[in-house]
């Protein structure tokens, strides 16, 4: 059972939880993918009823900004707390760091992406950065093409959202991944 906030069901869980339960969506087979919804996406989905069902497909719901955790608990729904989609992905790929598991990351200005990605194996040694590639793409068709050629495990999609949760939802079938999580401007923060 998720937790509503405005129509938006959210799961409840720890960082903790969350970094394991993706853990456990990496072992997995099926194309799952991640959302970090904040107030702007909770409000958008009221208006926007597909957005609303992308929002409701996705593996995880993680509630992104204490402006969710304060709805939740006027709502009289508390939920244990906020977890931030740039420190959930900092923690998720903490983990995979070693484990021969591989990230692909996706988005952003041109050289952002690879220099994310130095940034980040700097960080956790041993990390597996399987490709990079920047976000202001016209056809899907040759990005998706690159990605599953690298056959990475997680995919980072940070296209802003709402753009990259429709993007997860609209491709997954044709995405050679195990899990993505759209993660907004988080690769601009990697590469600071
Ligand atoms: N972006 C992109 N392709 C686009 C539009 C945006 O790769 O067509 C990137 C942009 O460069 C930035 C991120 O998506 O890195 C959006 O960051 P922002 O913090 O604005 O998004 P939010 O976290 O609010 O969704």
């Amino acid at each position: 059972m998720r937790t509503d906030v405005l129509g938006v069901g959210f799961d409840d869980l720890t960082m903790d939880e969350a970094v394991g339960r993706a853990a456990v969506l990496l072992e997995s087979g099926t194309p799952a993918y991640i959302v970090t919804p904040n107030p702007e996406i909770v409000w958008l989905c009221r208006d926007d009823p597909e957005l609303k069902e992308i929002v409701g497909r996705a593996a995880l719901v993680l509630p992104d900004g204490i402006g969710v955790v304060y709805g939740a608990k006027i709502l009289g729904r508390p939920l244990k707390g906020k977890i931030a989609g740039i420190d959930f992905a900092e923690k998720l790929l903490e983990r995979m760091a070693g484990t021969g598991k591989s990230v692909y990351l996706l988005g952003a200005k041109p050289g952002v992406a690879s220099m994310a990605a130095k940034k980040l194996q700097n960080k956790y040694p041993g990390l597996v950065v399987a490709g990079t590639a920047d976000g202001y793409f016209k056809d899907d068709g040759p990005v998706i093409e690159k990605i599953n050629a690298s056959k990475p495990d997680l995919l980072l999609v940070c296209l802003g959202a709402p753009k990259q949760e429709r993007w997860m939802a609209a491709n997954a079938t044709r995405l050679n991944v195990r899990l993505m999580a759209g993660l907004g401007g988080a690769l601009d923060v990697f590469a600071g």
